[in-house]
């Protein structure tokens, strides 16, 4: 376990991009955030991604990127770029190691098969991935990297992609990167991988067969690389904040609303 708090935890805002109609399947183009996450340990500094790196032409007309400088994400939660010591990318996608180059000589924590399709090309921005100073610390699987903090691979977007559970002192917080692209879809498969313990049966949906071991954690929080909603279990009587529900006591309508 860490000697810091779940509340500790930052997020980055690290830019934002379009994703084309083509991707959405809903009609419409979205826009995307990308968040990175800091996580702060007695041994120094772990950033889980770390951003939007240059694309090429294509990527940049597809994606219409708008990126805020790692450097400058950093300086918001008091932090420079020399103070990181470990990077962990939930994958190698240029929206999520675009910083990796700007720290140079620190390890990039990932799968090795998630190196080797990136490697394999039309995958990532090889500058991203080979750059001065690029060193890997290659995992074949789940990996505690420090204590208390856990890498699990989660494939599904990408064969190669991985989360991190981090264990502190008042609960587990879940950095799933892109496991899910909303808050929403993580519910949806958490219900589902609960479902025969709520006593439901057959037929039931499928959930990732790795959902069972990020709740073994008993996550208090998942968070997301493209979402800001974020995901808390069910608890019975959960203290909702006023900005949640504000001015409760005089809206009787919030109480009793689907
Ligand atoms: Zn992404």
């Amino acid at each position: 376990m860490l000697n810091v708090r779940t509340d500790e935890i930052r997020r980055l805002l690290l830019g934002t991009f379009v994703r084309p109609v083509t991707e959405t399947g809903t009609g419409q183009p979205r826009v995307e955030a990308v968040y990175g996450y800091l996580v702060r340990h007695d041994h120094g500094l772990v950033l889980f991604d770390t951003g939007l790196g240059l694309g090429d032409g294509e990527t940049e007309d597809w994606y219409r990127p708008r990126r805020i400088a790692l450097t400058d994400a950093l300086t918001t939660v008091g932090v420079a770029l020399h103070e990181i010591n470990v990077v962990v990318n939930c994958h190698l996608h240029f929206d999520h190691c675009g910083g990796n180059p700007m720290l140079a000589g620190r390890p990039v924590v990932c799968q090795r098969r998630e190196l080797a399709a990136a490697e394999q090309g039309n995958y990532t921005m090889e500058h991203l991935i080979d750059y001065p100073g690029s060193t890997y610390d290659l995992l074949d699987g789940e990996a505690e990297i420090s204590p208390g903090i856990h890498v699990i691979p989660t494939p599904g977007h990408v064969d190669g992609h991985q989360s991190v559970v981090v264990e502190c002192e008042d609960g587990s917080v879940v950095l799933a990167g892109q496991s899910h692209d909303t808050a929403s879809a993580w519910s949806a498969d958490a219900l589902a991988a609960s479902a025969k313990t709520l006593g439901h049966t057959e037929p039931l949906p499928l959930a990732p067969v790795w959902m069972e071991r990020l709740l073994a954690f008993d996550p208090k929080r998942v968070v997301l690389a493209h979402d800001a909603a974020v995901w808390e279990p069910n608890t019975t009587g959960l203290h909702l904040s006023s900005a949640a529900c504000p001015d409760v006591a005089r809206r009787p309508d919030c109480e009793t609303g689907a």
